[in-house]
């Protein structure tokens, strides 16, 4: 408990600074945005330099997801409950990855319980939740695989160890058949900043690990090298 305070603390000072930096980034980043789409707008269409507006147009979009992404892990943001409908949200992410694969063979399969009923959750950041989790399925297979996603109940999931506690859960499972990680991969996936992406924030999973904690859930990972990896989230069924 002390480790979880000492970590809410660091996020909660963290949090101030992020705000701050945020709003300073912000406004000169939008500023660098618009000049570089004006260049872009001026040059003739076969220019070369097209090239580097292109560029700077794309980094200014990274430096805002960066701080997206801070502002998402260390704000502070009441959960806005209401009744949600967990495939819903999966079916709409599918659709929208499916969407986005071009060339890429990727399969998705999914397997629904339907008898799964809407749960009280914020519905903004399950979706974060399952996008972040389901988008890195997509950037570890890379080229083809398969990506699963399953849900299930737990009828009567033990919270403690010795089993004092239990609590009826949904399960979603995603698994994935791409490179899995080492041991040491696994200690620090959720440590912000933690990424073996050339062009990952490290970020993603650090607000997974918000999202699941503050809706009072767990989340669970098993990889292994060269198998694959499969995240699974468990939330309270609370209707
Ligand atoms: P990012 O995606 O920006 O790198 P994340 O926090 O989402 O940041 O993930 C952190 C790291 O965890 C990734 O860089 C990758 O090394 C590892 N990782 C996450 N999901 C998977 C997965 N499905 N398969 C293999 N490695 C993964
Ligand atoms: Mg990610």
């Amino acid at each position: 408990l002390e480790e979880a305070v000492r970590t809410a603390d660091r996020l909660a000072a963290l949090g101030t600074l992020a705000a701050g930096l945020a709003h300073e980034i912000k406004n000169p980043l939008g500023g660098i945005k618009g000049a570089a789409q004006l260049l872009e707008k001026e040059l003739p269409e076969d220019s070369e330099l097209l090239d580097y507006t292109r560029i700077m147009i794309k980094e200014t979009q990274r430096v805002n997801r960066i701080v997206e992404e801070l502002l998402a892990l260390t704000t502070p943001k009441k959960l806005q409950l209401s009744k949600v409908n967990l495939h819903q949200i999966l079916g709409d992410i599918l659709t929208l990855q499916k969407n986005g694969l071009g060339n890429r063979e990727i399969a998705f399969q999914q397997k629904f319980d339907p008898s799964i009923p809407p749960i009280l959750a914020d519905e903004e950041q399950l979706t974060q939740l399952f996008l972040n989790l389901i988008k890195n399925a997509v950037e570890a297979v890379g080229e083809n695989g398969q990506i699963r996603i399953s849900s299930r109940i737990l009828s009567d999931y033990t919270l403690t160890q010795k089993g004092e506690r239990r609590q009826r859960m949904v399960a979603v499972e995603i698994s994935d058949d791409g490179p899995g990680m080492s041991r040491e991969q696994l200690d620090q996936l959720f440590t912000p900043f933690f990424t073996t992406k050339s062009r990952g924030t490290g970020l993603g999973l650090a607000i997974c690990h918000k999202i699941v904690t503050e809706h009072r859930g767990l989340i669970k990972v098993a990889s292994e090298l060269g198998k694959g990896t499969a995240f699974t989230i468990m939330l309270p069924l609370i209707q």
